[in-house]
């Protein structure tokens, strides 16, 4: 690596401890529409569109697409059992590793297939004073989501960086295909219930089963990173 100037953050999963609500609404919407699946299959679909999602299961397990309307009933049965969860915190070791890096001197970027409006507010009181507004690239600023490269590039060419340059940390398949698709190091935190052997066959560089063990390891990563 040339020089490590920027981390790319993924948000859910790695920033904040919110899959375990999506899965549970997302498990709670499919259950009421009598679909069969499980909770942890959403960590799988994680990065997919709420629409991507309902194709499928409803292929899977109906064996035919659903119409626009059952896609946005779903949906919005799925916000809705989401909003009535508790808000999802910060994730343990977050908080710690973003002041480390900053630390350095190196800056940081959120890239979130999330839409949320209300995201730049979460991040500011969740790590008051770590993220820049103008630093993030979300699901309303890309045409391709996740696996698609597109996101990822987005952020290097924002931080007017090269991929040599930047490092990511994902938690989801998905998000670990499209990081690696746009060539950039990618460290994995493994916060859900998935096999560690799926990110490593997805090409993951680095691999931490959570969010403290990655703040811990942190100069020794930094170190390896450096020296590659
Ligand atoms: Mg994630």
């Amino acid at each position: 690596m040339k020089d490590l100037k920027v981390v790319l953050f993924d948000m859910d999963g790695v920033l904040f401890d919110s899959m375990k609500n999506h899965t549970e609404s997302w498990y709670l919407t499919m259950s009421k529409w009598n679909i069969p699946c499980t909770k942890d299959e959403f960590y799988l679909h994680e990065g997919r569109t709420g629409a991507g999602t309902t194709r499928l299961l409803f292929n899977r397990e109906l064996k035919r697409e659903p119409s626009d309307e059952e896609i946005k009933a779903v949906y919005e049965m799925k916000t809705f059992h989401f909003n009535a969860l508790p808000k999802a915190l910060p994730m343990p070791g977050a908080l710690e590793l973003l002041q480390k890096i900053k630390a350095q001197g190196i800056e940081v970027c959120v890239v979130t297939g999330s839409g949320q409006v209300s995201l730049l507010s979460r991040l500011d009181s969740a790590f008051p004073g770590i993220f820049d507004e103008k630093h993030l690239v979300s699901a309303r600023d890309v045409t391709k989501g996740k696996p698609d490269p597109e996101p990822y590039l987005k952020a290097l060419k924002l931080m007017n960086v090269s991929a040599d340059e930047a490092i990511v940390i994902e938690n989801a398949p998905m998000g670990v295909q499209s990081a690696k698709a746009a060539d950039i190091f990618t460290v994995t935190v493994n916060t859900g219930p998935l096999d560690e052997k799926m990110f490593y066959d997805l090409g993951t560089d680095k691999l931490y089963p959570s969010m403290q063990s990655l703040a811990d390891n942190w100069s020794l990563l930094y170190a390896e990173i450096i020296n590659q």
